[in-house]
């Protein structure tokens, strides 16, 4: 019997569980689907990241004595069909795929190739590997999720309970940049031979948002690593403290720019959460900073996973707040007055990266305050991030951001005006609009979105417990105000 493994493009495990040693026997088949790759705007970097740390696997494992057939194909289907006749294998294996419409593909594959096909468990997630709510119908905020993720895989605790006596140091973390710091770069990584050429060709095929020429991410398992131990060394200290800065000189800041990495299977989540715990125990960094990361890794990024197949697929067409709005055409340039949006949406364009709270407080509260339609902001973050796959964009950007999935995902819609991006920021200070009016000719829209919002909403947000203080604020506006902000908000939105 021969069999024949296929390894997705996002699992590029080292240590693969459905890879077995190497034999005569088997061989390991990868393919690059075209019709993925066109199927939106992916942005160039992505795609070069994608394609090159694929190219590399391929290499990795043929230097380990493995047989891999490596295809360049139209489509999925086709790459598999072309494997079937020329190398005529007796079975197939493969690992599940982490996508849902990925997964619904792979079903088919023993009935529409005719032959057996063994479909192993995805272990690329820690909930793969223990689901603490099996099959859960009732919502499981994020905290509950979170501390069930450490007590099983027993890290950062101390008997049952969290080293430090507390779970959350939100109270240390979460300041704005301090004047003076200089948070350090995240490494660059040369582009080898393999990545030339890959970048060669993402450029010819002049498909996707931004530009693949300055390329410089990691691509291999040890690249990964460098980029994990540089974050672990030189930022994890201070994570935690300026995990929700943002700034127009620093765009990384001090966070990790490792989900990349984690999401193609260069890095394990544990092993990165385990990173982070020992160095804490060796005394080279704050409790605050590393339950804050750790909360990012097992908290947050399993939790989407979680919340994505337990809302797939009716999660992409949610839209609890009726958002029917076009996305403006300058959200894929960049071109606005609006310096918060202008920063963040050029510095995706260039690096195809932007951090939490760009995304969550710029982009998609933006989006939120103005009705944009969900489906189409997805679209959008699927073309601009290099992190972006459908299980972690759908939660993330449906739930978490817009809100849209009824509450499910967040307990609160995460809107805020100006005083928070201002405050949070440097990007107020040079921005045409005024950060402090609420209305009038320069007044920030975020502020007069904000208010709008919370009026056109007021009922509603008044029944949320998290936001119901905020509602309260609208009884410093006056009659006057209410109307101009109403009237502001209209004009402002029929313009956009
Ligand atoms: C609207 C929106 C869209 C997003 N889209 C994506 C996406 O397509 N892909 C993606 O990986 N993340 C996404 N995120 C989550 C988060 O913004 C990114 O994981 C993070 O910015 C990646 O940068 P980093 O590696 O420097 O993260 P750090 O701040 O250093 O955090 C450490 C790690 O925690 C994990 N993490 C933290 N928060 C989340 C989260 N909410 N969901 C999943 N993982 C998380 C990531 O693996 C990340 O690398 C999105 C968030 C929002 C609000
Ligand atoms: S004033 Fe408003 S639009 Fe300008 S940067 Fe600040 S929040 Fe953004």
């Amino acid at each position: 019997m021969s069999l024949s493994i296929v390894v997705l493009g996002d699992q590029l495990l080292d240590d693969h569980p459905v890879v077995p040693d190497p034999t005569d026997e088997v061989r390991v088949v990868l393919i690059e689907s075209q019709k993925k790759l066109r199927s939106r705007a992916y942005h160039q970097q992505k795609q070069v990241l994608v394609l090159s740390a694929m190219r590399h696997y391929a290499a990795r494992l043929r230097a380990r004595g493995y047989t891999v057939d490596y295809y360049a194909a139209p489509s999925m289907s086709a790459g598999l069909r072309q494997h079937l006749i020329e190398q005529r294998p007796s079975a197939l294996r493969t690992m599940a795929a982490s996508e849902y419409d990925a997964r619904q593909q792979q079903a088919l594959w023993s009935a529409r190739l005719g032959l057996p096909v063994e479909i192993i468990p995805n272990s690329q997630f820690l909930v793969g590997q223990h689901d603490p709510f099996p099959g859960s119908q009732k919502r499981v905020v994020m905290e509950t999720f979170y501390r069930q993720m450490r007590r099983h895989f027993c890290l950062l605790m101390e008997d049952d309970e969290p080293v430090g006596g507390r779970w959350n140091f939100d109270d240390e973390n979460r300041k704005p940049l301090k004047k003076g710091l200089q948070p350090p770069p995240i490494p660059r990584f040369e582009p080898d031979d393999i990545t030339q050429q890959v970048i060669a060709e993402v450029k010819r095929s002049d498909h996707g948002v931004g530009q693949a020429d300055t390329f410089a991410y990691a691509v291999t398992h040890e690249q990964a690593q460098t980029a994990l131990a540089d974050f672990i060394q030189y930022r994890l200290p201070l994570f935690g403290a300026y995990e929700d800065a943002m700034s127009s000189r620093y765009p990384t800041l001090y966070h990790s720019v490792l989900s990349p990495y984690i999401n193609l299977g260069l890095l394990t989540p544990l092993e990165v959460a385990r990173a982070a715990e020992a160095a804490y125990h060796r005394g080279e960094a704050p409790l605050n900073s590393v339950e804050g990361f750790i909360r990012q890794i097992v908290g947050w990024r399993e939790y989407m996973m979680w919340q994505y197949w337990r809302m797939m697929p009716e999660l992409r067409d949610s839209n609890s707040w009726g958002a029917q709005r076009l996305l403006p055409d300058w959200f894929w340039s960049g071109d606005t007055q609006m310096n918060c949006l202008r920063h963040v949406i050029e510095q995706a364009r260039e690096t195809a990266y932007s951090h939490h709270i760009q995304r969550l407080m710029i982009v998609t509260n933006f989006c939120l305050l103005t009705g944009i339609e969900p489906r189409a902001v997805v679209e959008w973050f699927m073309s601009f991030y290099i992190d972006a796959y459908d299980w972690v964009m759908q939660p993330n950007t449906v739930g978490m951001g817009l809100n849209a999935d009824g509450g499910q995902t967040a307990t609160k819609p995460y809107i805020a005006s100006a005083t928070y991006i201002n405050r949070m920021s440097d990007y107020c200070q040079t921005c045409a609009y005024d950060p402090k009016a609420r209305s009038g000719e320069h007044a920030c829209p975020f502020n007069t979105l904000y208010w709008n919002f919370l009026l056109t909403h007021e009922n509603q947000l008044r029944a949320n417990p998290r936001l119901g203080p905020a509602v309260l604020g609208l009884k410093h506006l006056s009659a006057d105000e209410r109307i101009q902000i109403r009237q502001q908000a209209e004009h402002f939105l029929s313009h956009l």
